[in-house]
């Protein structure tokens, strides 16, 4: 199995520690809180909310996950269609080429 290696944060709170875990291509987060946990339990855990690239290695939301290819949208862009003329668009474009409706 692959070690999960995504960058985290911790923050302390009056309740203890929360872990900060961070798509490696959005701003997207997903806390765990830390209490009691060694960081080994912790990482499993946010390990679920992520998903892991085949080619690059990257830990990226499910936005930026193409699971037909198990990468990273950076390593194979995830086909989007538009929702007004149907048309494929890729997913870092704000507007469709074809019919120029806003993504
Ligand atoms: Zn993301
Ligand atoms: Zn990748
Ligand atoms: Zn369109």
């Amino acid at each position: 199995m692959n070690t999960f290696k995504n960058k985290y944060e911790i923050k302390k709170t009056e309740d203890g520690v929360i872990f900060l875990f961070y798509c490696d291509l959005c701003y997207h987060t997903v806390s765990i809180s830390g209490f009691n946990k060694d960081i080994h339990n912790i990482q499993l855990e946010a390990m679920r909310y992520f998903n892991m690239c085949h080619a690059c290695g990257k830990w990226v939301c499910d936005l930026h996950y193409n699971e037909e290819t198990m990468n990273c949208v950076e390593c194979a862009p995830k086909k989007m269609y538009c929702y007004e003329c149907g048309k494929e668009v890729l997913i870092h474009e704000k507007y469709c080429k074809n019919c120029g409706n806003r993504i």
